[in-house]
């Protein structure tokens, strides 16, 4: 039988995406093996993150500044708006360095399955952005999987109120593609070759 402590941060780490309760306590095992080096080097991390890093309250990148310096840099064009649903999307795509413009992060997708509703992301957000003008283009760069272009219908049916041009991603994303497993030339070439919605 473990200690608490170990049982505490077993159960902390298995909510994590991609740590099962099995790998959780075996993680805690291989940092308590390790308490001077690696485990130290993660409760300094960890207590950075916490300290510096914010949700940018503009378009929901997380950054060390708020808003995020994609936000405020004065070199990015803001009549371009690229709406991702996650925030490693939004690195994904920057790490392609090909977008300019701006991002907005949805926070997820609609699932039926999940119960995710236009109302559990920054929808309201994102339409207040585009209704206050200075934006030409929404490109909806939603993942290639049912639930992301599900999603993309629906925001583009949203935009269509607003004077603006609505893009998405070109299909040369595989299906069931999530955009920050994509290498950064695919990225590259579905947003070069991104289309009208319709
Ligand atoms: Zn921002």
């Amino acid at each position: 039988m473990a200690s608490q402590e170990i049982e505490t941060l077993a159960s902390a780490l298995a909510k994590l995406p991609g740590l099962g309760p099995r790998s959780a306590r075996r993680a805690v095992l291989w940092l308590v093996k390790r308490r001077e080096t690696a485990l130290l080097q993660v409760i300094e991390a960890l207590v950075a993150v916490r300290d510096r890093l914010a949700e940018c309250p503009t378009c929901g990148n997380v950054d060390t500044q708020s808003p995020c310096a994609i936000c405020t840099d004065p070199r990015r064009d803001a009549r371009s708006l690229c709406v991702v649903e996650d925030v490693a999307d939004l690195w994904a795509l920057d790490r392609a360095k090909l977008f300019t413009g701006r991002y907005h992060v949805l926070g997820g997708r609609l699932s039926a399955l999940d119960g995710v509703r236009p109302e559990d992301l920054t929808i309201d957000r994102l339409l207040a952005r585009v209704a206050q003008g200075g934006v030409d283009e929404v490109v909806l760069a939603m993942n290639a999987t049912l639930e992301g272009q599900t999603t993309a219908h629906y925001l583009a049916e949203r935009l269509e109120v607003y004077p603006v041009r609505i893009t998405q991603l070109a299909h040369g994303l595989p299906v069931g593609g999530e955009l920050d497993y994509l290498d950064e030339g695919t990225l590259a070439q579905a947003l070069r070759a991104r289309r009208p919605v319709g």
